[in-house]
């Protein structure tokens, strides 16, 4: 029998008793991570099977139009490489690399295990003590996926409230300004960001850690697949697309459940119609749930950026860096607030 909470040991709370490297790999394993060279290897298989399949087309352009093209062009295009916003995402990257230690151990020792020993106190005074169900194969799927589906949720009205708060929106757009796609912009984030993005993963994480340590008594541990979770894992195969100007769409019907990587290429747009949609990471479950599922037709025309009337503002590394800074001083000192999703020019209002 159960008589309190500290005697049920979550795993979120023995990972985060090791040490903070650990942590991190072991957390950073359960979000669809884009940028280790495995991920960068299935990018680039399935970007030349695109390109096979499709005959050269479904590629964009810097513009985000799309284009026929040769197969270097189609993988590594130069006007994308070659463009001030893809050096700005690199530096981006540099930083928060740099500052990620400062928050993270903090933030995934504190928010992680506060939040796993809430969830278990809360369920012990609900239910009484731990049914301590023995757990198999089956049930460490379903906590693979629970794990996944509260990651999917915290990141939905994390996203969303950034888009629509203005004074977080300043933040959020420095990945908004991106004005083309590539792998790294998936990292392109205000040095600000982070912690919010982090906190929420080990709140979404911990969470799921609580109810099934209260479930079978700390005795469970998720399905995984090489050292990720098993949705995580699955779902998350061709993420690095999120951020890869190659177009990989599903059938519509699964793009219902799940979010295509083409999907992100208009949650990047600046299109009025394209505004505030597709904010989940994963599934699109929560997007179709509170009315932002935008499913794009073929090849759908998606200029990358926060628009060219306020484009200037945003582009260099110090740009962006100071962008949240400028943008709260003139909200302080104006009065007014900025709109989510920036301006757009007249044109494109749709
Ligand atoms: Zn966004
Ligand atoms: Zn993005």
């Amino acid at each position: 029998m159960i008589s309190n909470s500290s005697e049920i040991i979550g795993p979120f709370t023995e990972i985060v008793q090791q040490a903070s490297n650990y942590l991190w790999d072991v957390t950073s394993d359960n979000i669809p991570n884009d940028l280790h060279w495995d991920r960068l290897f299935i990018t680039l298989f399935l970007a030349v099977l695109l390109f096979t399949v499709c005959r050269g087309h479904g590629s964009k352009n810097a513009q985000g139009q799309e284009r026929k093209t040769g197969l270097l062009e189609y993988l590594l295009p130069k006007d994308i490489y070659t463009h001030t916003s893809a050096r700005v995402d690199i530096w981006l990257w540099i930083l928060e690399r740099i500052l990620r230690p400062l928050w993270v151990v903090a933030l995934f020792s504190s928010v992680g295990p506060i939040t796993e020993q809430t969830t278990i106190s809360a369920l012990q005074w609900l239910f009484g003590a731990t049914p301590a169900i023995d757990s198999n194969f089956i049930w460490m799927l379903l906590y693979a996926l629970v794990s996944l589906l509260c990651y999917d949720f915290v990141f939905y009205v994390i996203h969303y409230t950034m888009h629509k708060v203005p004074a977080l929106w300043a933040i959020h757009k420095v990945h908004h300004s991106a004005e083309v796609l590539t792998p790294l912009t998936r990292s392109r984030e205000h040095f600000l960001a982070g912690p919010i993005w982090a906190a929420g993963s080990a709140f979404s994480f911990a969470f799921a850690a609580g109810i099934f340590a209260y479930i079978f008594d700390g005795g469970i541990t998720q399905a995984t697949i090489l050292g990720a979770g098993f949705f995580s894992f699955i779902l998350g195969l061709t993420g690095a697309f999120r951020h890869y100007h190659v177009q990989l769409r599903y059938p519509r019907w699964l793009e219902k459940w799940i979010q295509s990587p083409a999907m992100h290429h208009t949650h990047h747009s600046y299109l009025r119609k394209h505004w505030d949609t597709n904010m989940a990471a994963v599934t699109s479950i929560y997007d179709r749930m509170f009315g932002t599922l935008y499913i794009p037709e073929k090849d759908e025309y998606t200029p990358w950026g926060i628009g060219p009337e306020t484009q200037d503002e945003y582009r260099t590394f110090l740009q962006n860096t100071t962008g949240p800074f400028r943008d709260w001083y003139k909200m302080l000192s104006q009065g007014n607030s900025p709109q989510a999703g920036a301006a757009v020019p007249p044109e494109e209002i749709t």
